[in-house]
C-alpha cells in the first residue's frame, strides 16, 4: 500500500527518479540525494510505514529483519566501518515519513551525532 505524496512511494512507483542500488523481496536501496558520508544509502520497504514506532512487528518481524540484513550487507562493503541510522519523529531530524535506514560510511564518524 503506498502514501500519496510519500516521496519514497513515488520512487519506488518509478514516478521519480533514484539511483537503486538494490531491490528485492519488498526492500529497495537508493542513493541518498544530499550525501552526508562518501557512501550514504537509504533503504526502505516498498510498503509504506511512516516510521520504526508506526510499524507493527507482530506479523511483520521478517520485514524489519530483512531491512536490517539489507543495509548490513550494503554497509559491510566497506572496509572501515558503517554506520546504520533510523530517524523517528520530528525531534530525530526525520524529514521523510516512510520507515527508512541510512547507511553511512566511508569516513570517520564522531560520537554523539548532533
Ligand atoms: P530523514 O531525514 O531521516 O527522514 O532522511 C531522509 C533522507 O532522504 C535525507 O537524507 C534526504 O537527503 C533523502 N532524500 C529526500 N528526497 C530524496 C530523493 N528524491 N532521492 C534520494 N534521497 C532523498
Ligand atoms: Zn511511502
Amino acid at each position: 500500500m503506498s502514501s500519496t505524496n510519500c516521496i519514497f512511494c513515488k520512487i519506488i512507483a518509478g514516478e521519480i527518479p533514484a539511483k537503486i542500488v538494490h531491490r528485492d523481496n519488498g526492500i529497495m536501496a537508493i542513493e541518498d540525494v544530499n550525501p552526508q558520508a562518501p557512501v550514504h544509502l537509504l533503504v526502505f520497504p516498498e510498503r509504506h510505514v511512516a516510521n520504526i514506532a508506526e510499524h507493527t512487528f507482530r506479523g511483520s518481524a521478517d520485514e524489519i529483519a530483512c531491512l536490517m540484513e539489507i543495509a548490513a550487507e550494503l554497509g559491510a562493503k566497506n572496509a572501515g566501518g558503517f554506520r546504520l541510522v533510523v530517524n523517528t519523529g520530528a525531534d530525530s531530524g526525520q524529514t521523510v515519513d516512510h520507515l527508512h535506514v541510512h547507511v553511512l560510511a566511508g569516513r570517520h564518524m564522531s560520537w554523539p551525532p548532533g
